[in-house]
């Protein structure tokens, strides 16, 4: 029988970096995956930063935690970590306002400033520019396969399709046809929203989570002279080859599949022509020749915008002893994944309380929660 303290099922970034961060505090690890590429993570922009645009806040967790988080990618020297600032469109005189009150506030004084220059070059504002300082971008499908190629060298992954009828509801065993019977002491359900049979237990179900589908171009425009990441209407990230952009992402709440739509890379490249002047009189056509990439995604969202972490609480029918939850990342899911997966640590080893607006309590859980 093999004996793991942590058995995490899904490999996306919540999963993964759980599993980096669980080997390094000295738990034995074993990451259960069908196909890493099914989940949102693959999909991801990878765009992080600690901002709420929309107000000019601090996002949850808050500054330190997030500067953590940053400094996690930072650490792993990883070529798909891209660190760097992140340059804001201006497009309101509200919100021209709401920089110059915030870059006055002592906590965001070192994080925001408005921009002189007219930079970037070739994209329109109409009020200007602000920076945010702390930012960068993770290209996820090239952190994921490194994470899991070095866990496969170790003998730590088992590409399988984790059903119930591996888990045994009264004992913390898994069996898997053609393995070792495996033995638990924590089993982390880490599988998003978006791959078939994401619900190993049924119960998880019961958590109101829901999926926001999002897609993501890859365009051939060199004419740009992209340096910095943009964020406007839409997000426009240099890649590593010269001349290709990347820009995203679309929001859809009502969606029927999973699958990059031509009507959805429409509507982003003509608002991407609102936002780029040089492409104004372009065809519709010549815009579209220009994708090298398109794809779409489930991002795992959850009503009150925080992740679901820890026991099942009372929807826990069916699920083995120590089964446990990282899920609902959102659409910031690459930047909260380090700052959750330390909590979930922390109560499994030293049994830390996990805050309760993260715990999959029977009021976060209610279907009633308003938005
Ligand atoms: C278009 C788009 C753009 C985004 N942009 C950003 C961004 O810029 N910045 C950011 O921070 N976040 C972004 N996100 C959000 C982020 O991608 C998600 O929060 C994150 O990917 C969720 O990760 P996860 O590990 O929880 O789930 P997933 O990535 O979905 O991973 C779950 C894994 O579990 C596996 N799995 C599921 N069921 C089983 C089973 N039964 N057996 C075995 N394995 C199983 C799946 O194969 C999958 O690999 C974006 C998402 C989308 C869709």
């Amino acid at each position: 029988m093999i004996k793991k303290d942590l058995v995490i099922i899904g490999h996306g970034i919540g999963g993964s970096v759980l599993a980096q961060k669980a080997l390094g505090r000295g738990l034995s690890v074993l990451v259960i995956d069908q196909n890493f590429e099914l989940g949102s993570s693959w999909i991801a922009g990878g765009l992080l930063h600690p901002m709420v645009f929309k107000r000019l806040t601090l996002a949850w967790p808050g500054l330190e935690e997030s500067m953590a988080c940053l400094e996690y990618y930072q650490n792993l020297e990883s070529a798909a970590w891209h660190p760097g600032p992140l340059v804001r469109r201006i497009s309101t005189l509200d919100e021209a306002h709401r920089w110059e009150k915030s870059t006055m506030d002592p906590h965001l004084t070192t994080l925001l400033t408005i921009l002189d220059e007219k930079v970037p070059k070739g994209i329109s504002t109409s009020f200007g520019w602000g920076r945010v300082e702390l930012g960068g971008w993770l290209d996820v499908p090239l952190f994921l396969t490194q994470n899991w190629q070095a866990l496969e060298a170790k003998g730590l992954t088992l590409s399988y399709h984790l059903a119930a009828e591996n888990l045994d509801s009264y004992s913390p065993i898994l069996t898997i046809p053609k393995y070792e019977a495996i033995e638990y002491k924590h089993l982390v359900l880490a599988t998003g929203i978006s791959a078939p049979g994401w619900k190993v237990v049924p119960s998880l179900g019961e958590i109101p989570f829901y999926g926001v589908k999002g897609e993501i171009l890859d365009l051939w425009l060199p004419e740009l002279e992209l340096e910095t990441i943009v964020l406007g209407p839409l997000f426009l990230v240099p890649l590593e080859e010269q001349g290709m952009v990347r820009v995203g992402s679309t929001y859809e709440r009502e969606y029927t599949d999973s699958q990059p739509s031509v009507t959805e890379a429409h509507k982003m490249l003509s608002q991407l022509g609102t936002f780029l002047p040089f492409l104004a009189n372009w065809s519709k056509e010549e815009l579209f020749a220009r994708v090298r990439g398109h794809r779409a995604g489930i991002r795992p969202a959850a009503r009150d915008r925080r992740p679901y972490l820890g026991p099942l609480g009372d929807n826990k029918a069916g699920a083995p002893p120590g089964t446990l939850v990282m899920n609902g990342l959102g659409a910031r899911g690459c930047m909260v994944a380090p700052y959750a997966a330390e909590l979930l640590l922390d109560f499994i080893q030293w049994g830390i309380p996990i805050p309760p607006e993260l715990r999959c309590t029977p009021r976060r859980c209610s279907t009633v929660t308003s938005d």
